[in-house]
């Protein structure tokens, strides 16, 4: 049994048992990745999992949890659960969506989804301690939904990199796009800050020239 080192966010999780963590590192398919992986532990291809493909193939990263339930039964689920016979979490990010591995983008997405894979194998409180280091202020992160603990992480994993969040997000257009697009990322930047900023601020940050 080993430790798991999630080598973006620098955290490392003591070993537990039954509970396995794979980094599958950049992929050029995401969702050949899933079905190969899904082949390997014989999970149903289901309809679900047809609806799932579709989805990969649109994304930068995909984190997958694959569970032997109490019964012995082999299942893709991303439900919290200490209900298991073996654990295993398989993070994979997209070398043709994401490029140059040493980008913005491309860091940022692989924290995410090591955020996704702390949160499942059920230590998102080693995230808590490190923004409690950073910040002196006590965040709690289970209350708060999957998506916005991930983008927090990518938040933390660009602040240990002594880069600032918003002029990161200026410094590459993907992630601005997100930003922009997505209401998940000002409420995890919120959270993250413990600030009381405004959307109009947060937005007149982030596109100094259509808001004054
Ligand atoms: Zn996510």
């Amino acid at each position: 049994m080993e430790d798991i080192r999630l080598e973006v966010l620098g955290i490392t999780i003591p070993a537990i048992p039954n509970v396995h963590y794979h980094d599958d590192g950049f992929v050029d398919s995401i969702d050949e990745t899933t079905s190969g992986i899904y082949g390997r532990y014989s999970i149903n291809k289901d309809e679900e999992y047809r609806l799932e493909l579709i989805l990969d193939r649109l994304s930068c990263g995909k984190c997958m949890q694959i569970i032997k339930d109490d019964t012995g039964v082999m299942k893709h689920t991303m439900e919290y659960t200490d209900r298991f016979m073996e654990k295993d979490v398989h993070i994979v990010y997209s070398k043709t969506k994401l490029g140059d591995p040493s980008s913005i983008m491309s860091m940022t997405t692989r924290a995410h989804e090591e955020t996704h894979a702390l949160d499942l194998i059920r230590r998102i409180d080693l995230l808590e301690d490190r923004l409690f280091e950073e910040q002196r202020v006590k965040i709690d992160l289970n209350s708060e939904h999957h998506e916005i603990k991930a983008i927090i992480g990518m938040y933390y994993a660009l602040k240990s990199r002594g880069r600032g969040i918003l002029s990161s997000v200026l410094a590459s257009p993907k992630l601005m796009l997100s930003f922009v697009a997505e209401e998940s990322y000002f409420q995890a930047y919120k959270i993250y800050n413990r600030s009381k900023i405004s959307k109009k601020e947060y937005y007149s940050i982030i596109n100094p020239k259509t808001t004054s």
